[in-house]
């Protein structure tokens, strides 16, 4: 389906971003537009301004400050995959990269996009959750960091606001964290119907499951053996949607299958 008729801008600066995208309530940032375009194509959104992020190389940025790495929100899922800062900080956000969609996807689709989006089946939010992630919000109001907890607020919503853009995210890094992540998709490179991430730190165990909420669920089991993390699972009150995909019951128990699969990865990889 053609697209309605959209005014476009292409700021050259993060602040003529904020500035337009404040100046019109039907004003919104355009990424990698893996999302977006299909939505506005679909009809199921229909901002009136396009404010394309593609000229600000400073929001590509991957660096590392201290013990922080810092991924800019433009930064694309193959340029993560490719991050040495990464590999060297905290690679599973190149493995799990790795696994979304195919290469076009991968190519254009950005970190920022994938969490502004908050798709329950998307990968990076239950990752970032579980990573003690936090994230850099920019409005005409000067710049707040909230944390990854709290970014996620339902589906297609999330703490960036009206007229707000997402600059960065930031994680905590951590060359030998024990972090997996597990997920059961429809078919091989397909979105996700469960999902879970993990990242086991001294005695504390945060495990983060996607797909069974409107905002990925954290649950901190006492240890990390088997029965705990499934008896965690069970005790989390879960009412997963049902669909063609699977009943709530089945996602049920693909959430406990994906949150022993991701603890037993995070502690093989923190041995
Ligand atoms: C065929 C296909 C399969 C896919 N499969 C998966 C999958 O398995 N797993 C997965 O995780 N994802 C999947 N995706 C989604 C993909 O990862 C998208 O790239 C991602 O959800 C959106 O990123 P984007 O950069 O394309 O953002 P866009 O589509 O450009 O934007 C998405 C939303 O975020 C907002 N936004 C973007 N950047 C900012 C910012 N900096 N500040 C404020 N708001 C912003 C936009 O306004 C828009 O509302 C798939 C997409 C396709 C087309």
């Amino acid at each position: 389906m053609l697209l309605r008729e959209v005014e476009y801008a292409r700021p050259s600066s993060v602040d003529e971003a904020v500035r337009l995208l404040a100046a019109s309530d039907g004003a919104r940032a355009l990424a990698g537009g893996q999302t977006l375009i299909s939505v506005m194509k679909a009809r199921a959104a229909s901002p009136d301004v396009l404010v394309d992020l593609g000229k600000l190389d400073e929001l590509r940025a991957i660096s590392v400050s201290g013990d922080v790495l810092q991924l800019g929100a433009m930064a694309t899922y193959t340029q993560i995959m490719a991050s040495s800062e990464v590999d060297v900080s905290r690679p599973i956000l190149a493995e799990v990269s790795a696994q979304i969609a195919d290469v076009q996807v991968r190519n254009r689709g950005t970190i920022g996009g994938n969490v502004c989006s908050n798709d329950p089946t998307n990968h990076l939010p239950p990752l970032l959750v579980a990573l003690g992630a936090s994230m850099t919000i920019r409005g005409a109001d000067g710049e707040r960091s909230v944390p990854a907890e709290e970014f996620f607020l339902g589906v297609y919503l999330t703490a960036v606001g009206e007229g707000e853009l997402l600059l960065s995210v930031s994680v905590p890094a951590a060359a030998n964290a024990a972090d997996g992540f597990a997920s059961i998709t429809i078919g091989r490179d397909g979105t996700c119907i469960a999902s879970a991430a993990a990242s086991l730190s001294g005695s504390e165990v945060r495990i983060v499951l996607g797909c069974v909420d409107a905002v990925p669920i954290l649950v901190a089991p006492g240890a990390a053996d088997r029965d705990s993390v499934r008896e965690a699972v069970a005790g989390a009150g879960l009412e997963p949607p049902s669909d063609v995909h699977g009943s709530a019951d089945y996602r049920r128990h693909l959430a406990s299958v994906c949150a022993v699969r991701a603890v037993q990865q995070a502690e093989e990889r923190g041995r």
